[in-house]
């Protein structure tokens, strides 16, 4: 947790913040913070800048606030993802998050498992948490845009071109000829496979919307591996 993320229930007036439960005990046990100790804050989808501790003991952490920093640019990258197995779904879309990506669409595939969809970590809640861990560790305070699409065809026929328009748009695929590209400033939509990878005709569909499949070399990588060593070449 490199920044206390703050929500507007926590205000007790306009400078003013309460803080109870994971983030209190983290102040306490991790940071070993007393009062008049300076944190990083920041406010969902807000500000950044610095709280000052006023009380702090088991059960309340009390802070004056100024929030007067820009929250960090997000990449102009939108990343297309087959659904992960729901294990591996918190970490890439933690990751996600932490690395700045600016929408996130979790898409089905052929070879995603029918039971990823009905995931208790699909939840709305269970995701936004993911991507708060992402925002604490990244020291952001903006939401990544996230959303479901549980239909390949009609999602790629109707909504992908429209979505990818004015974009980069790249497929990682282990096998693909052409090598990713590095060092964009473009903006990019990226769609990655799941773990066993898109099928032809999945592959296909996105060449004929005018998705490049591109590679990372011969090594195949896990999912999140692979999104980690995509956006460290794009961006
Ligand atoms: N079993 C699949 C690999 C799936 S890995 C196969 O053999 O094709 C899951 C996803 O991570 C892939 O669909 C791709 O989007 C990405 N990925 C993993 N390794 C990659 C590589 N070397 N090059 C490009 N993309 C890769």
């Amino acid at each position: 947790m490199n920044l206390i993320l703050l929500f507007q229930g926590d205000f007790l007036s306009s400078n003013h913040v309460c803080l109870t439960g994971r983030r209190l005990e983290h102040v306490n046990n991790v940071h070993r913070a007393k009062v008049g100790d300076i944190l990083r804050v920041g406010l969902l989808n807000s500000n950044l800048g610095q709280g000052c501790i006023t009380a702090l003991d088991e059960q309340n952490l009390e802070m004056d606030v100024l929030l007067d920093q820009a929250p960090p640019p997000k990449l102009p990258l939108t990343i297309v993802i087959a659904l992960p197995r729901p294990k591996a779904l918190n970490r890439v879309i933690a990751a996600a998050t932490s690395m700045g990506v600016a929408r996130i669409i979790l898409l089905n595939a052929w070879r995603v498992e029918k039971s990823y969809w009905k995931s208790p970590r699909l939840d709305e809640y269970n995701l936004l948490r993911q991507m708060i861990l992402g925002l604490e560790q990244s020291v952001d305070t903006v939401l990544p845009e996230l959303r479901q699409a549980r239909f390949f065809a009609p999602f790629v026929h109707d909504e992908l071109p429209g979505l990818a328009s004015q974009t980069l748009c790249l497929a990682a695929h282990p096998q693909a000829s052409a090598p990713c590209p590095m060092g964009l400033s473009e903006p990019c939509t990226l769609v990655l496979g799941p773990e066993g990878g898109f099928i032809s005709n999945e592959m296909l569909a996105l060449e004929q919307i005018g998705f490049q499949p591109v590679n990372l070399g011969p090594r195949i990588l896990r999912t999140e591996t692979a999104l980690a060593a995509l956006i460290g070449r794009l961006y």
